[in-house]
């Protein structure tokens, strides 16, 4: 057994070995999984500080602090900000506003067609912006007050995805019931990777998988696993 790691350098070599060792038992290249280093209400200089380290994927889950750390760290070329957290139509003109051509922008939390032309019509006012890489978030219990589609809203969705050349679907994402036993989470990752395979098989990704529970979403076809605490520690009240 090692020790339990005390530096973000130690943190995030543990992760970057489990990582590699989930791959591993699910018979996948290492390469297949995209970590997402999760930073939110931690400050730029962690992100610094990972990146420094080689990790250039980072999660954000609030607009403002998304569009805070994007200019405090803008030297940092091939830096990749992912948009986690759940994205109000009207902060969709702020995401777009965020793009950049030298930091690539992913959206995690598309769940709405209203937001898909709300995006498209802003991206389709920038001049020379590539598509943006978004997946489709899903409900995948259909629990009550959470964000995500509905599984039966999901073909719309794909629809409405396909008319809008401005976005670029990458798959489906993700946030399963908590649950105290990450075992219980697995036939919620599975389910997502179903219901991908049978619906959007020409959408590569899944985005699925937290500390708790990233080597299970693995084994289950995880394409880009979102990990805060286990990189950045134990994260302030909000
Ligand atoms: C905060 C958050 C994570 C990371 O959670 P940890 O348990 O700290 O790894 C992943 N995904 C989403 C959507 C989040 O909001």
């Amino acid at each position: 057994m090692t020790s339990p790691p005390n530096t973000l350098s130690e943190r995030l070599a543990q992760v970057e070995e489990r990582v590699r060792a989930a791959c591993e038992r699910a018979g996948r290249e290492r390469a297949e999984v995209r970590l997402i280093a999760v930073s939110k209400r931690k400050p730029a200089e962690d992100i610094r500080a990972a990146y420094a380290l080689g990790q250039r994927d980072f999660g954000e889950n609030y607009m403002q602090e998304l569009l805070q750390k994007q200019e405090q760290l803008q030297d940092l070329p091939g830096l990749r900000f992912h948009m986690i957290g759940h994205l109000q139509r009207n902060k969709a003109r702020h995401l777009v506003s965020a793009v950049r051509a030298e930091q690539e922008l992913v959206l995690h939390t598309l769940d709405d067609a209203r937001l898909i032309s709300e995006l498209s019509k802003r991206l389709a006012a920038r001049e020379g912006v590539k598509p943006m890489p978004v997946f489709v978030e899903v409900n995948i219990a259909s629990e009550a007050q959470k964000s995500g589609c509905l599984p039966e809203q999901l073909p719309a969705l794909i629809e409405a995805l396909d008319a809008a050349p401005e976005l670029a679907p990458q798959g489906l994402m993700v946030i399963p019931p908590a649950a105290e036993d990450p075992e219980l989470t697995r036939p919620h990752f599975a389910a997502l990777r179903e219901l991908r395979d049978s619906l959007c098989p020409g959408w590569p990704r899944l985005s699925m998988g937290m500390s708790q529970d990233f080597e299970l979403a693995i084994e289950e076809g995880a394409t880009d696993v979102r990990v805060g605490t286990a990189i950045f520690g134990v994260r302030e009240a909000k």
